[in-house]
């Protein structure tokens, strides 16, 4: 198994070319990975293969994930400077008419979001336009949908764009501070109750560690000794390398789009050295 994990940040708008638009880079390389005969399955299926729990042959898959959970990933908006938007969830619909669903039957993107509601309000006020495009009304009916998992990326990412001070202390934009029990469970196990509560009965399983911080205390302790607690199977993070049997549970890697690759040629090459295609 050499499976690459793409990763996307919807709100990345900066232009309409693919160069400056993580929306349509994702819907040029739902045709790119088709072009090239891979096969898009769940990254919940990716997961289960490395723990066992599966015997699904996942040669020649890639997986789909998107972070921090703006309503650019299933909402058609008008970005303030560059104009009307497709979705995420649009362009999938898109590839799915153009190339029927029969294409990639497995066609499925796991999106990372933040928790707390008041997290979500100060980060868009902050960070997008201000106009509530950081909801969670769309998480319960994405998830339904098949098409989409809605997965854990903490309570409130330790983002330094919130106007109250961090939790249990913390400092702000630095999630290496999550480093005890307490900043642990805020930050991992309370973010699953409240996503898991909104996306009954499905449930999360999934931690994606925000800024990419990946602090000690989660990864040696945390994730692997209180599963109870936190409910989590494994964590994601960057890493630009593919999942294969050997990676660890806590620390999956994965492509960042406009970090790791920035243009479809990028993309071309990492497909091809991942899986071998
Ligand atoms: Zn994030």
């Amino acid at each position: 198994m050499r499976v690459p994990v793409l990763t996307y940040h919807a709100q990345n708008i900066a232009g309409n070319d693919y160069a400056g638009n993580d929306l349509v880079a994702f819907g040029e390389d739902l045709r790119l990975i088709d072009d090239l005969g891979l096969r898009i399955v769940p990254l919940q299926s990716v997961v289960a293969r490395l723990l066992g729990r599966s015997d699904e042959d996942l040669t020649g898959c890639v997986a789909l994930s998107c972070d921090d959970g703006t309503d650019f990933d299933v909402r058609d908006l008008r970005d303030p400077t560059w104009g009307p938007q497709r979705s995420l969830k649009g362009r999938m619909d898109d590839f799915i008419a153009e190339r029927g669903a029969d294409a990639q039957p497995g066609l499925h993107l796991t999106a990372f979001v933040v928790a707390s509601p008041m997290a979500r309000t100060d980060i868009d006020a902050q960070c997008l336009s201000g106009q509530g495009w950081m909801s969670e009304d769309w998480w319960a009916q994405a998830a339904a949908s098949g098409r989409f998992a809605i997965e854990n990326h903490s309570w409130d990412h330790n983002h330094d764009a919130i106007r109250f001070p961090g939790i249990a202390g913390m400092a702000r934009g630095d999630f290496h501070q999550v480093d005890d029990r307490e900043r642990a469970r805020a930050e991992v196990a309370d973010a699953a109750r409240y996503i898991d509560q909104r996306t009954a009965p499905r449930r999360t399983s999934l931690f994606c560690y925000p800024f990419g911080h990946v602090p000690d205390y989660l990864l040696r302790e945390y994730f692997p000794r209180h599963g109870d607690e936190h409910g989590m199977l494994a964590a994601v993070s960057d890493g630009a390398c593919p999942v294969t049997p050997a990676s660890d549970r806590w620390l999956l890697p994965r492509y960042i789009r406009g970090w790791h690759w920035k243009s479809p040629q990028d993309l071309e090459a990492i497909l091809r050295d991942a899986t071998g295609r």
